[in-house]
């Protein structure tokens, strides 16, 4: 009912700002029409098959350089696909959820907590924060091992991060 809540509501959003759209609003288009996508198109993780709008707390999306986009049900499958495919080169950006505002934040900046006592949609994740002092703050809240960045994380870190607890 929550999920449904949520749908209703990013849909109430999602007509109002369409109708809102012009052609002198471009720029604020293109922004939202990224946050938007999100709620409009329903779609499986590409990693384990589960509906990833189900997890609006911590789904990500990676869009491919062709524009057509691909959808996790958190940063821990997207992040073993990654491993697994060594295909992000093939990606033009990737969106992780925020923990606190639970807004989608470049992956790339993002910082990441393992260890804690947040599960993700697939158990142990990474959960992202938006800064140093977000992810500081995280990691003493919710007992937090260590606070990685993108690019620490690889298929031998995430073995040792999700494991160990
Ligand atoms: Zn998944």
């Amino acid at each position: 009912m929550k999920n449904f809540t949520f749908l209703m509501l990013a849909f109430v959003f999602f007509s109002c700002e369409k109708k809102s759209q012009n052609t002198e609003n471009q720029e604020n288009t293109k922004n939202t029409d990224a946050v938007i996508q999100k709620v409009e198109i329903n779609q499986d993780c590409a990693h384990c098959g589960m509906p990833s709008q189900e997890f609006p707390r911590s789904n990500a999306k990676a869009e491919r350089k062709t524009g057509s986009e691909i959808w996790f049900c958190s940063p821990r499958c997207y992040f073993v696909l990654r491993s697994e495919a060594k295909q992000d080169t093939a990606f033009a950006k990737v969106w992780v959820t925020e923990f606190y505002e639970l807004k989608k934040i470049d992956a790339q900046t993002a910082l990441y907590v393992s260890g804690s006592d947040v599960m993700g949609a697939m158990g142990h994740d990474f959960i992202p924060l938006a800064s140093e002092k977000d992810a500081q703050n995280f990691q003493k809240e919710h007992q937090g091992k260590r606070i990685w960045k993108y690019t620490e994380i690889n298929a031998q870190t995430l073995k040792e991060a999700l494991s160990a607890k």
